[in-house]
């Protein structure tokens, strides 16, 4: 056989597919992109709960092909079993879960039972299949109002402040007790700081459901005259301006980690693994600097005005992402800028549809 069709024959053998759950909203539809960029095969399952059938034209555009989808949410074993064989799923990334920490508090069981319930169906399907990676979606929020800055994977993590918050806590839980008692899975878990911003194309970006919750949508949607006014929640904290501190993440850098994570999975290791990395920039920057940057690069005045406090808002949290670095070969590249011109240009063609 020719050198050329046996390169063909390996590529084809090599199997390369990666369902992505959640797979059509803010994060997961990016890491679709990284992920189809760095040469895998990602196939969606999502339930459209939270996120629009039009993600997956953007999509299609970015890609220059369809990537296949199932609609269904992760709690349906039959469902995912079909998928995982039809498919011929090497590795899973599970990003579906609801995120709304308010309705979290208020409706506790429904959270519990999608959040932590796909979990565990995933991970039975995973055993059945023989599947052994997953990458989990995790949070800085497990890290509570930090005893020290900047937070290190080894540090304490804080009880919830939120049902929300309790999901990703137990779920990391479920996964090291799996490698704990030597089940056959290969796992990590990221741990999130604040993404934001949209891929450069601003075909894709975060689709927020009605008034955001997050700054920066609250930021673009003001200065495009959907929000009358934006309110920053405080300026009485301990912080040299007097706003809160996070890390904000480009999303594409976000999503990039997750490819580098699974690429770690996919070296030969032990049977059973479980980890944890920290994914953010490594530098804090609070509302009040967010603000001016985002007046200076659009060349727009802001309406805003100081708000008193938000209840749960920890005073400032920004990552060491040391490990990333030095285990996945991971970093952010992207800066604050170019993650809030991203965001802008995103709002700003959702203005032209
Ligand atoms: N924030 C704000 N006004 C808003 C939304 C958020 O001042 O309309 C602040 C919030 O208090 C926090 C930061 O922006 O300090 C980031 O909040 P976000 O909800 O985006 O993320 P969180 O860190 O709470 O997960």
């Amino acid at each position: 056989m020719c050198l050329p069709c046996l390169r063909l024959l390996k590529f084809k053998m090599t199997n390369n597919t990666i369902l992505v759950t959640g797979g059509a909203g803010y994060i997961g539809s990016h890491t679709v992109v990284a992920l189809a960029e760095a040469g895998y095969r990602p196939v969606i399952i999502d339930d459209f709960s939270n996120s629009q059938q039009s993600v997956l034209d953007g999509l299609k555009q970015i890609l220059g092909y369809e990537v296949p989808c199932v609609v269904h949410d992760c709690n349906d074993p039959a469902t995912l079993l079909d998928l995982f064989q039809r498919e011929n799923v090497r590795g899973v990334i599970h990003f579906a879960a609801f995120k709304a920490v308010g309705e979290s508090m208020a409706e506790p069981l429904k959270y519990y039972r999608n959040n932590l319930g796909s979990l565990i169906t995933l991970l039975e399907v995973m055993l059945e299949t023989g599947v052994t990676d997953l990458i989990f979606s995790s949070s800085c929020t497990v890290y509570g109002e930090p005893d020290s800055l900047p937070v290190v994977e080894t540090m304490p993590v804080k009880p919830a402040a939120s049902v929300y918050g309790n999901t990703k806590q137990v779920g990391e839980e479920i996964l090291r007790d799996m490698a704990a008692a030597g089940k056959p899975v290969k796992i990590i878990s990221l741990r999130y700081f604040n993404p934001i911003g949209a891929h450069p194309s601003a075909l894709i970006g975060e689709l927020p459901l009605g008034v955001p919750n997050n700054l920066v949508p609250y930021i673009t949607q003001t200065a495009a005259g959907i929000r009358e006014q934006l309110s920053v929640f405080g300026d009485d904290y301990p912080t040299p301006d007097g706003s809160c501190i996070r890390d904000y993440i480009h999303v594409m850098d976000l999503a990039e980690a997750h490819v580098a994570a699974l690429q770690a999975l996919g070296q030969p290791g032990p049977g059973s693994h479980y980890d944890v990395f920290n994914i953010g920039t490594g530098l804090g920057h609070s509302v009040l600097e967010l603000v001016r940057t985002f007046e200076n690069l659009s060349g727009r005045r802001l309406n805003y005005r100081i708000g008193p406090r938000r209840a749960g808002d920890i005073t400032a949290v920004y990552a060491d992402a040391t490990k990333a670095w030095e285990q996945l070969g991971w970093s952010a590249k992207r800066s604050l800028r170019e993650a809030l011109e991203d965001a802008w240009r995103w709002q700003q063609q959702l203005e032209k549809k």
